[in-house]
């Protein structure tokens, strides 16, 4: 039986190295992309010609009717299967100190990055929990334990993200689906491109960004039967930095 691997913002970044690892691992990814259409195709593309399954499903996570209706029109289509992993990857980071900043900037990162983990969690729990298997993990920030300056609706929203993750993880233990959340330091993607690398690598013990797929392969282990047991957690990928 074929096994589906939602990851939202999927087909770039840290999502697209989530993507290609889990269909190395016999998923057929759901690739969710809001914008990239283009660079959710070519994924799609190279993945099958690596012999993995992908599919596109486009939807604006912080849109709740847009995600409603993607997930139905995919279970529609395939009724007899189910979404058994979710990566909740989907993110946005729009910096600026707190006494500039503007309501729609606290709203915008709010609704991208806890309201729409949220919804789409929402929408694939109940199946999870009725089939009696599931994974789900949440990507979170070093700046959500931390909090950094110029970041606090960032900060909160990844913060937000962690208490969701500790209680649904005792919610849904007893029907073996895990939730978990990783939280990442600087990684090289589109997201930290523009930061002072130069200077924030002197802060980071092992000495560099990370990689995605560095990420990818811890994401990779949670979803794992190996990792059954680990539900709740935050787990820290920052060479280091706290
Ligand atoms: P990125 O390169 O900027 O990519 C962001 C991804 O999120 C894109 O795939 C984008 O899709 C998607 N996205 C944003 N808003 C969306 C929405 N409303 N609906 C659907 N998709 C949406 O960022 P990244 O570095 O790969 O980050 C991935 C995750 O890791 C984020 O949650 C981020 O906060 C977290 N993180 C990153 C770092 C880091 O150092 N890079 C550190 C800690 C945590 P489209 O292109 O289709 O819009």
């Amino acid at each position: 039986m074929t096994k589906y691997a939602l990851i939202t913002g999927g087909a770039r970044g840290i999502g697209a190295s989530i993507s290609r690892e889990l269909a190395s691992l016999g998923y057929c990814v759901l690739i969710n992309y809001k914008s990239s259409q283009q660079r959710a195709e070519e994924l799609k593309k190279e993945i099958e010609e690596n012999g993995g399954s992908a599919e596109l499903l486009p939807f604006d996570v912080s849109n709740v009717e847009e995600v409603d209706n993607a997930i139905e029109r995919w279970e529609d289509s395939h009724p007899s299967e189910y979404i058994s992993v979710l990566v909740n990857n989907a993110g946005i980071r729009n910096d600026t100190l707190m006494v500039f900043m503007n309501n729609e900037q606290w709203d915008d990162v709010i609704s991208a990055n806890l309201n729409g983990p949220f919804y789409v969690t929402r929408r694939l729990l109940k199946r999870m929990m009725t089939k009696r298997w599931g994974r789900i993990v949440n990507m979170s920030s070093l700046s959500g334990l931390k909090g950094l300056p110029g970041q606090v609706n960032y900060s909160a929203s990844k913060a937000a993200l962690i208490g969701l993750t500790k209680s649904l993880a005792q919610e849904v233990a007893p029907r073996k689906v895990t939730v978990n959340a990783v939280a990442p330091g600087f990684i090289d993607s589109d997201m930290t491109a523009a930061l002072p690398k130069d200077e924030l690598v002197k802060m980071v013990p092992a000495g560099r960004f990370g990689k995605p797929e560095e990420v990818a392969a811890l994401v990779a282990f949670l979803v794992s039967d190996s990792a059954a047991y680990i539900t709740g957690q935050v787990i820290s990928i920052n060479g280091g930095l706290f």
